[in-house]
């Protein structure tokens, strides 16, 4: 084997070691867990897909989401100020984790609030895929690998975006679209191998991984909707009336998850929390990418 195919070699080790990593934490660790009596798990199965820190993307998504919106290396080199880095040197790798079969089939049933399940997703699910980011972290560090999880740096802030109204400096989701993890659907969420009934996560390293191809070319690629003019399921799904042919009213989405179905977790559930996702379950793309025949 010449150096460029050990190189390779080598490469491709680091993407099914980090692999390894997500896995193990989700099958192993104590803190996937929903946070009931009974310790149910938040998640089950998972995807793990990477981007250069140089992708073309990036620089794209500051004209998509707006100017704030960080490139890898932006975020790294205000992390480690010292280390003198080109963007080509970062990988970014993005995960998929999917919410368990039970909180899915719970939330089916539903018509207007969240079902204890999904919402024990929504607020403790979330805590564990902010572990899930530590522990990449830990691990890419322990092995002498600088990283740093985007949605957990002190640097992190809520935007106001033109496009999207609600935007941040770091979307995990755009970062998910350029690792070939998964496209956009009419309600925002991404549509992945797994489904839309997933959350999302990822870390910046200085590591070389080859990147995920994508499979597609446009962002809407998986969605029935705007690939084939079908389904349109998820608006119907809707309590709120915030999603139509003509896309997602992030306001009022907003309105209703909080206040309207905070008072209600907190009345019914006994926490302090909150969440909807019904536009994400009893839909097609729910557990998988839709098939045309699911959208009739
Ligand atoms: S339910 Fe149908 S229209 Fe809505 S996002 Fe999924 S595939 Fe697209
Ligand atoms: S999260 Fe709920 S309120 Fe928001 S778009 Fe989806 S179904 Fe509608």
């Amino acid at each position: 084997m010449n150096e460029k195919g050990k190189e390779r070699f080598q490469d491709s080790k680091r993407a099914s070691w980090i692999e390894g990593v997500v896995r193990d934490f989700l099958i192993h660790s104590p803190d996937n867990t929903l946070g009931n009596p009974a310790a149910d798990r938040a998640f089950e199965k998972v995807i793990v897909g990477f981007s250069k820190g140089d992708d073309p993307l990036y620089d794209a998504y500051k004209e998509l989401v707006g100017p704030f919106h960080w490139t890898p290396w932006e975020i790294f080199s205000k992390t480690f100020p010292g280390l003198a880095l080109q963007p080509g040197e970062l990988t970014v790798i993005a995960w998929v984790v999917a919410h368990h079969p039970l909180t899915k089939e719970d939330n089916r049933q539903e018509t207007f609030y969240p079902s204890e399940r999904w919402a024990r997703a929504r607020i403790f699910g979330e805590q564990v895929n902010e572990k899930l980011r530590r522990h990449v972290v830990a691990a890419l560090e322990a092995e002498g690998y600088a990283a740093v999880a985007p949605a957990l740096s002190p640097e992190w802030e809520r935007k106001a975006s033109e496009k999207y109204v609600f935007a941040s400096t770091w979307s995990e989701r755009h970062a998910a679209y350029a690792s070939g993890l998964g496209t956009f659907g009419l309600c925002d969420g991404l549509i992945t191998p797994l489904g839309k009934a997933v959350r999302v996560g990822s870390v910046i390293a200085c590591i070389g991984i080859p990147p995920t191809p994508r499979p597609y070319t446009d962002h809407h690629a998986y969605c029935l909707f705007f690939s084939k003019g079908l389904c349109k399921q998820c608006i119907s799904r809707c309590p709120a009336g915030a999603l139509s042919e003509a896309g997602h009213d992030k306001q009022k989405c907003r309105s209703h998850v909080r206040p309207v179905t905070e008072e209600y977790v907190k009345a019914h559930y006994g926490f302090d929390g909150y969440g909807c996702g019904l536009c994400q379950t009893g839909v097609p793309c729910e557990s998988h990418i839709p098939l045309p025949s699911e959208g009739q």
